[in-house]
């Protein structure tokens, strides 16, 4: 198997890696996400770059490129700006979701728009009640009315609704438990529709909210592909979701690996280096080794998944390896800086709260290890 990049994905890479220094060195982005602001510049030079339409045929208004190509992106940005990474993840869903499923004239109302960053989506699945248990918890319904629909219900931790001009949100339609799901299509300016920010623990350059719907009035156009085909739906995200999030969890472990190894070298106790001290190499080398393990099967599945060829239970282990290595890492990276780590105005304190999203998001690593534990070791199905 042959992990080396193409000529294309290393200009991406190294263009990625400079447009981010350039626009958003290290000082900035953690002065924005003090500010907890989303970096409108950063977003912008990204969509000049093509980011935005990695994996969106030019066809259709993209740049090309497939799931390879985005989880260098992510990797990049976690590592970096991971607010923007994190920002990527719920746009690389909407695109896929539009690709996928949309019809020609939802296709070409939002593909192209995205693509070039003039529209924002949010994606409102999670909701009060619960969202491992997706199908259990969810009591946001859709009823006909007319030609159309009435939307009604609460959406609980949403990404970006502050700041998206349109939402995909998953309503119960029918009774049937899983072929009664619908996907909707929305402008945040629908009357009837409220977002109401939380406040969080971290990726605080991405808002993060609450998001009520009370008799929302919907055009048949709304529903995305077919009416009771959204659970359906959403399995089909899952696998492009847990690779993003294995990409962007590897980035935020290896920031957190660069940031304590420079400052092993630099911060001196007893007359040397602490990075002498073996209790700090350890640890050092051990973190960086479960990202770097992690980043391997990332890559796995991300072929894989480019391919055509099965890749459920690749990006699995790969989204539940780079979770625990990013808490391994951002953990180590901690200890490492001691009282540096506690500074607000470095970013070790940064990645330590950022990398907690991807222990239960879009899946909880309990959840990825019950399907690994049956469809891989072959055990019992657990729930
Ligand atoms: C910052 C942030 C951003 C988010 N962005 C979005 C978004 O954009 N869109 C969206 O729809 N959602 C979003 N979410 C929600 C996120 O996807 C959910 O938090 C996640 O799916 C877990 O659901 P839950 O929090 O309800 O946990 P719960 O479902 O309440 O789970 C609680 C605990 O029970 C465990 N558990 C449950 N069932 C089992 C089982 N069968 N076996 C073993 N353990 C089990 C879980 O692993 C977990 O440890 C976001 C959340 C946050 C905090």
């Amino acid at each position: 198997m042959d992990f080396a990049l193409d000529e294309g994905q290393r200009l991406l890479l190294d263009a990625l890696e400079g447009t981010v220094k350039r626009v958003s060195p290290p000082e900035r982005v953690q002065r924005l996400d003090n500010l907890s602001a989303f970096d409108a510049d950063l977003h912008r030079a990204i969509a000049d770059l093509g980011v935005l339409g990695l994996g969106v045929p030019e066809a259709d208004g993209g740049s090309g490129g497939g799931p390879l190509e985005q989880i260098l992106a992510l990797e990049v940005l976690g590592r970096t700006a991971t607010s923007m990474a994190v920002f990527l993840v719920v746009h690389y869903i909407a695109m896929h979701l539009l690709l996928d499923f949309g019809n020609p004239a939802q296709r070409q109302a939002h593909l192209p728009a995205l693509c070039r960053g003039e529209r924002k989506f949010s994606f409102c699945l999670t909701e009060p009640g619960g969202g491992t248990d997706v199908l259990g918890a969810i009591r946001t319904s859709a009823r006909r009315q007319g030609e159309g629909w009435r939307l009604n219900g609460t959406k609980q931790w949403i990404s970006g609704a502050g700041i998206a001009d349109q939402l995909i949100v998953l309503a119960r339609t029918a009774e049937h438990r899983t072929r009664g799901l619908t996907m909707f299509l929305l402008p945040k300016a629908s009357p009837g529709l409220r977002v109401a920010e939380r406040a969080t623990l971290g990726i605080h350059g991405y808002d993060t909210n609450e998001v009520a719907f009370e008799e929302v009035e919907l055009p048949r156009a709304a529903v995305l592909g077919a009416a009771n085909a959204g659970f359906q739906q959403v399995l089909a995200t899952l696998n492009a979701e847990r690779l993003h999030a294995a990409a962007v969890a590897t980035g935020i472990g290896r920031g957190a690996c660069q940031v304590a190894v420079a400052h092993a070298k630099s911060r001196a106790a007893f007359g040397r280096p602490i990075g002498q001290f073996q209790a700090v190499q350890h640890r050092l080398v051990r973190a960086s080794l479960a990202v770097e393990a992690a980043w391997l099967l990332t890559l796995r599945a991300a072929g894989d998944a480019a391919a055509g060829r099965p890749a459920e239970l690749n990006t699995s282990m790969a989204k539940l390896a780079a979770a625990e290595a990013a808490v391994q890492a951002t953990q180590a990276g901690m200890e490492t800086l001691a009282g540096a780590g506690f500074d607000l105005d470095l970013p070790m304190q940064r990645y330590f709260r950022d990398a907690r999203l991807y222990v239960f998001a879009p899946i909880t690593n309990d959840m990825v290890a019950n399907f690994l534990g049956e469809r891989w070791l072959g055990l019992p199905r657990s729930f």
